[in-house]
């Protein structure tokens, strides 16, 4: 094993958007910072039919604006204006426009590749960073006001030290097996099938969520011409989605969307994901804390999971800004970055799963529930939905945390 001889003041393990997120948050810090990246940097591609969108909320982007690189995210940035929210058999709906509500614009579709371009630019020029990649973390070892850290490298084991550990290593966190930090897994027998496609009338910056006989869908602008499509469904369906021909799929998601954009005449490659809840039972531990999806991972359901991570960043970074990045101080912070973030991540984690089960084609009661739900949005004054906005994170990318962030 050779030691790649180094102290840094935080190693992160996992450069997806979250870990990359705070890579850039630490920019200006004083810290020597080390990030593991077990995936060599994918290539880019550019169909914008196979391209995978993130929904991002206006605390996200505000929080992006602090760090300096909103700018650049904006480039490809396709906002959200109005929501059409319907169901399958059903005549009327809901309607919230940005622009009556003062909230204009909702949120913003991006596309991921884009988000991590600006990032890994960004991260690129940073002087206090070390990059290793393909690099996966293996083992870790407690030691005096840190860890030993041990990954992999070109097939050599190497060893770094560091005054605090940052497990930003996705949903099956090797960072929070090695804290021995348990989780809770929740399965919910359903895929999202995710693509996009090509639509012949414009959007005009309408998301749409549908209920549908076969599973909510959602219909997400993204550029001119194009709509990012996320349809959950249940498992046992998933496989017979994924194999349709593509004019097969079309005329399927036609018949349960209708023609408000017009007929659909291309569509991408589908992939699916099944749906689950993992929420790890603690988020520190001395010298480490777990952040992103490492922490939680959601139902996409809500187009939360991305905006959850991003405030994780903004809280650590703004705390350890607070700690003037003194190690010492770091066991007091992580108690108090715990005690911080278990409402935001509570408040998520419920609701997400509460709308799973709203969403549940098959539960009665929830279609009940679901075909008030629509009805009563549509019937709400103004005041009323500016409640509902700052209270449900749905899909439609509503701030849970507007207030705190903004
Ligand atoms: C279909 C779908 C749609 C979604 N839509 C939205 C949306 O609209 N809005 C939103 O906010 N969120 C959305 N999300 C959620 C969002 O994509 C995730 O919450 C977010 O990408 C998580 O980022 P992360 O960096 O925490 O984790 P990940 O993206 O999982 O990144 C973890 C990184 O760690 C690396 N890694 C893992 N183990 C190791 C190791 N041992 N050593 C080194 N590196 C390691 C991995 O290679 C990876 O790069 C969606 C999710 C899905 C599935």
């Amino acid at each position: 094993m050779s030691e790649s001889n180094s102290n840094f003041d935080i190693v992160i393990v996992g450069g997806g958007l979250v870990g990359m997120s705070l890579v850039v948050g630490l920019a200006k810090s004083p810290c020597k910072v080390l990030l593991l990246e077990q995936n060599p940097t994918a290539p880019l591609h550019d169909n914008i039919l196979d391209l995978r969108t993130t929904g991002l909320t206006r605390s996200s982007e505000k929080m992006f604006v602090q760090l300096g690189i909103w700018k650049k995210i904006a480039t490809a940035a396709t906002a959200i204006e109005r929501l059409d929210i319907s169901e399958q058999g059903n005549f009327g709906g809901a309607r919230i426009d940005a622009n009556q509500h003062n909230i204009s614009p909702i949120g913003y579709m991006v596309p991921n590749h884009h988000l991590m371009k600006v990032l890994s630019s960004e991260v690129a020029q940073l002087a206090n960073l070390s990059v290793f990649s393909p690099a996966s973390c293996e083992a870790i070892e407690r030691q005096e006001n840190g860890y030993k850290v041990t990954f992999k490298l070109d097939g050599e084991l190497k060893q770094v030290r560091t005054n605090l550990l940052v497990g930003a290593d996705g949903a099956n966190s090797k960072v929070r097996e090695l804290l021995g930090i348990t989780a809770t897994h929740k399965k919910y027998q359903q895929s999202a099938i995710i693509t996009n496609i090509q639509i012949q009338k414009p959007h005009n910056n309408i998301a749409y969520e549908r209920f549908t006989q076969h599973g909510p869908l959602a219909v997400l602008p993204i550029q001119q011409d194009y709509c990012a499509l996320i349809w959950t469904q249940p498992e046992k369906e998933v496989e017979h989605y994924l194999q349709m021909d593509d004019q097969c799929f079309m005329q399927t998601l036609q018949k349960a969307f209708g023609y408000r954009l017009g007929k659909f005449s291309a569509v991408g490659r589908r992939a699916a994901y099944p749906l689950s809840m993992t929420a790890s039972d603690d988020l520190t531990r001395e010298h480490a804390v777990l952040i992103g999806n490492a922490a939680q991972t959601v139902h996409p359901v809500a187009a939360q999971g991305f905006n959850l991570g991003l405030r994780d960043v903004h809280t650590l970074v703004h705390m350890l800004i607070e700690k003037q990045f003194k190690p010492e101080l770091f066991n007091q912070m992580l108690v108090e970055y715990q005690q911080q973030r278990q409402p935001d991540r509570q408040h998520v984690m419920r609701l997400t799963d509460g709308l799973t089960r709203v969403f549940s084609p098959q539960v009665w009661p929830a279609k009940l529930l679901r075909g008030f739900g629509v009805r009563l949005i549509g019937s709400l004054s103004a005041a009323q939905r500016s409640v509902l906005r700052r209270n449900m994170g749905t899909r439609y990318l509503l701030d849970l945390e507007n207030d705190t962030y903004g």
